[in-house]
């Protein structure tokens, strides 16, 4: 019950701008630089080549969501071609997540899909793939739709579906017929009953049902920390003899490293999603709100903060 409530109310202020004003004057110290590789570009680059020398594949997110001006869309679109750019560059091993808010999905979807239409042309110049993360369910329909119409022109992007959401089976089916490269979440937005499961074994149960779903149907990307739902799925994989190119294990920038590394000494691919940028609160929000146990080291560094002030 306490975890619930606090899982709503972190998520509630994470949507708000006046709080993540607040929060950027205290800058990563709160505890955020545990989940965010960096303000800069090159710091998340260095974050990339260190978990690429550990084996591991990335995908880079500059932060940002919910943009109110096509200023700030076309600001953001840039920031995607400079960080194909520097991957390209670099010659790190990381692909590109974002997020249409960011784009500008709330100002107009023709200019979201313009933007995108760019990025993911610019990516495949360089042979590199672009995954649209999903976000909340008011954005849910128009981020498929936008995919689909991407995916008139392009193979090199992919979506995200998230088990939580009850349409989510239908959705799965669907894109089946496009061979969508999906990646699978259990769900990170505070969401009304009427739409997503409430409860965290039903979520377990269909995320389960399908990841299974769509081993059988498309690139798989299973993007998770839980260990049984790992276990679940690599018992599935050897069951069904599925090929280790048909899906990848991806999980979050500083959480479940031991999980990572055992994956990749038994030869899977794992991918790590890297946000960096000015714009962590949100972000930082939900991860704070997976696991309210969090909370604790960040009042440990306020008062480490305060103590050393
Ligand atoms: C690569 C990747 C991309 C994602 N993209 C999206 C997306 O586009 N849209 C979306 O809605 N969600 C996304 N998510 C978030 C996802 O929906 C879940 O909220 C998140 O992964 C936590 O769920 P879990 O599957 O790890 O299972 P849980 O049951 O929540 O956690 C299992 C275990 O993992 C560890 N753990 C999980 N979260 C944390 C945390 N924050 N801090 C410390 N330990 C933790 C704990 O040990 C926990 O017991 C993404 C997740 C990953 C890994």
């Amino acid at each position: 019950m306490f975890e619930s409530i606090m899982r709503h109310m972190l998520l509630g202020i994470g949507k708000s701008p006046a709080a993540g004003r607040l929060a950027k004057r205290y800058g990563l110290k709160l505890g955020a630089a545990r989940f965010v590789a960096g303000r800069t570009i090159e710091e998340a680059i260095t974050a990339v080549q260190g978990l690429n020398a550990a084996g591991k594949l990335a995908t880079l997110d500059h932060l940002g969501e919910y943009v109110a001006h096509a200023e700030d869309a076309a600001a953001s679109a840039e920031m995607c071609i400079r960080t194909l750019d520097e991957i390209a560059a670099s010659g790190v091993q990381s692909n590109l997540s974002l997020k249409l808010t960011s784009l500008g999905l709330d100002l107009e979807e023709g200019l979201c899909l313009g933007h995108m239409q760019r990025i993911v042309s610019h990516a495949g110049k360089t042979g590199n793939f672009v995954r649209i993360d999903m976000e909340d369910y008011a954005h849910c329909e128009p981020t498929l739709d936008l995919y689909r119409e991407l995916r008139k022109t392009h193979d090199n992007v992919g979506v995200v579906i998230q088990a939580y959401l009850r349409r989510a089976p239908d959705d799965i089916r669907e894109l089946g017929s496009l061979r969508a490269n999906m990646r699978l979440v259990k769900g990170a937005y505070k969401e009304p009953e009427t739409v997503a499961y409430p409860r965290k074994s039903d979520v377990d149960k269909q995320f389960l049902e399908l990841i299974q779903l769509q081993l059988t149907q498309g690139y798989t990307a299973i993007a998770t920390h839980d260990r049984s739902i790992i276990e679940a799925s690599l018992a599935f994989i050897e069951e069904q003899r599925i090929s280790k190119d048909c899906y990848e294990f991806q999980m979050l920038y500083g959480i479940g490293e031991d999980l990572q590394d055992a994956l990749v000494r038994d030869g899977h691919r794992v991918r790590v999603y890297v946000p960096f940028g000015e714009d962590w609160f949100g972000y930082f929000m939900r991860r704070l709100a997976e696991r309210p146990a969090n909370v604790g080291f960040i009042l440990k560094n306020m008062r480490r903060a305060r103590g050393s002030r």
